[in-house]
């Protein structure tokens, strides 16, 4: 068996190697956080004696165009940052704002990623109108966010009664499936592979970066939740609140850190808003002076806030460990226990951070550790999974499972959850050819 990577420059190139039905790998611009591209070989075992494809979707030719109601349609390989570039020309901007721009939106689809603006304009699935995809023939097919899932399999009723207490947060320990598009939506490129996608877009209104410094929260989280609580009934206005911690200052140069060993909660304000949220909002805080509210060039911020997590991710490749870190959202009454947790967690001993998206009670705390202490930081993440099954929380926010979280999923599929992966890969994946090591080939 070898690894063979083949990169596509066609999407007729790529319907004929869908044609072969080869076990293969498909991956975009491999910004995934979920998946360790530097070790797959490892990590995909394929057992047969077989070849396995490593499948570079990233030289599809782009296409963007923009429709009479101001929807974005886009082909190939086009990503955030492009996209936002686009629409900003025309007047108009996105919905959904990934920390990392550079990712592609078809795989932001595949992987149903959200990100800051969220807070304002919910989960991309929302905002996907229809896609194209291609099945494991080869053909483009086209799904419409309006139509059911149509599917036989005797688990779906279950699994949906199941997925209920899950509705509200941004994505679940598993997949909605509800409408036809969610067959593409967060399944990560297990049944077929997105080429075109049509989504909402907004008018390209004025907005201000305003940051907050605060208290360390392993210190005193008063601070940050009256934030959290007072932020909640703007989100028409304010459209991102996003957190960076004291400790991630460490992250930055000097010329770009912020605050003086304090932590530090942005929020992006439509500037028609802005006095309004500044007088009514921010001034009305009694734990935060309104002397620690400052404004932010917009460029500063996306600056900052990306640095934070590509230096986690490069810290780690040099100390050549795997990121030891979560994506968990919790309700609004389980956010004390979360932060009450991670103030447990950074108990461990080891270098750690916590930053995310902060109004959505999303956030990501990460370990940095050793080699060594390694081990430890995975047990207690271990701790963390079994707590957030308890509060009904979402482990896996928005990064996805990938080949890194499927031990930790695996306690929150049962049978219904496995029974419908299995009869979906039955008829979409006859062949076992879309990333065969998915979460959705775990064994019934
Ligand atoms: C610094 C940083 C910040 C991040 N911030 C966010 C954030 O705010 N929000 C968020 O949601 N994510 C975030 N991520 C995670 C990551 O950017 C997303 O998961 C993104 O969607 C991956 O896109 P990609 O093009 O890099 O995909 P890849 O890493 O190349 O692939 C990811 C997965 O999608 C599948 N896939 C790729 N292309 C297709 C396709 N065309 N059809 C079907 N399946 C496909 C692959 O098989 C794989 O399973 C961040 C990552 C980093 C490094």
């Amino acid at each position: 068996m070898a690894f063979i990577t083949k990169t596509f420059y066609s999407q007729e190139d790529l319907a004929r190697h869908l044609q072969t039905h080869r076990p293969s790998f498909y991956f975009s611009s491999k910004t995934s956080t979920v998946v360790p591209y530097d070790k797959l070989d490892s990590l995909l075992p394929w057992k047969k004696d077989e070849d396995y494809y490593l499948c570079d979707l990233s030289k599809l030719p782009p296409h963007m165009e923009l429709t009479s109601s101001g929807n974005l349609i886009l082909r190939g390989a086009v990503s955030w940052e492009e996209a936002k570039k686009f629409l900003k020309s025309q007047g108009r901007n996105l919905k959904t704002s990934p920390t990392e721009q550079l990712a592609l939106i078809t795989a932001g689809v595949a992987t149903s990623c959200t990100g800051e603006r969220c807070f304002a304009f919910g989960t991309m699935r929302s905002q996907v109108v229809r896609l194209k995809y291609l099945n494991f023939k080869g053909e483009e097919k086209e799904l419409h966010r309006n139509t059911p899932l149509n599917t036989s399999s005797a688990f779906f009723k279950k699994y949906s009664e199941d997925y209920a207490k899950y509705a509200s947060f941004k994505n679940a320990p598993y997949p909605r499936f509800e409408k036809e598009i969610d067959l593409m939506i967060g399944t990560e490129g297990q049944l077929g592979l997105v080429t075109e996608v049509e989504i909402e877009t907004v008018e390209d209104l004025a907005v201000n970066y305003v940051f907050m410094l605060l208290p360390r929260w392993e210190e005193d989280m008063g601070p940050h939740l009256e934030i959290y609580e007072a932020v909640q009934p703007h989100r028409n206005s304010i459209i991102s609140c996003e957190l960076l911690d004291a400790n991630c200052m460490n992250y930055l140069k000097p010329d770009e850190k912020l605050g003086n060993n304090q932590d530090v909660i942005f929020l992006e304000i439509k500037s028609d808003a802005f006095e309004e949220i500044y007088g009514n909002v921010l001034c009305g805080l009694k734990l935060t002076p309104a002397d620690e509210v400052y404004e932010i060039a917009e460029s500063k911020f996306h600056h900052v806030r990306a640095g934070v997590p590509r230096a986690i991710f490069e810290r780690n490749s040099q100390m050549g460990v795997v990121k030891v870190g979560t994506d968990v959202q919790v309700s609004q009454e389980r956010y004390p226990d979360l932060l009450n947790f991670y103030r447990d967690a950074a108990k461990l001993g080891v270098n750690y951070c916590l930053f995310g998206h902060f109004g959505d009670a999303h956030l990501h705390f990460n370990y940095m550790p050793t080699k060594d202490e390694s081990a430890k930081c995975l047990d207690k993440l271990l701790e963390l999974y079994n707590k957030v099954l308890e509060w009904k929380g979402s482990p896996f926010a928005e990064h996805g499972i990938g080949l890194l979280k499927q031990k930790y999923i695996k306690r929150f599929h049962g049978e219904n959850q496995l029974g419908l992966f299995h009869d979906l890969k039955k008829e979409h994946d006859p062949h076992n050819q879309f990333f065969p090591q998915g979460f959705m080939s775990a064994e019934q």
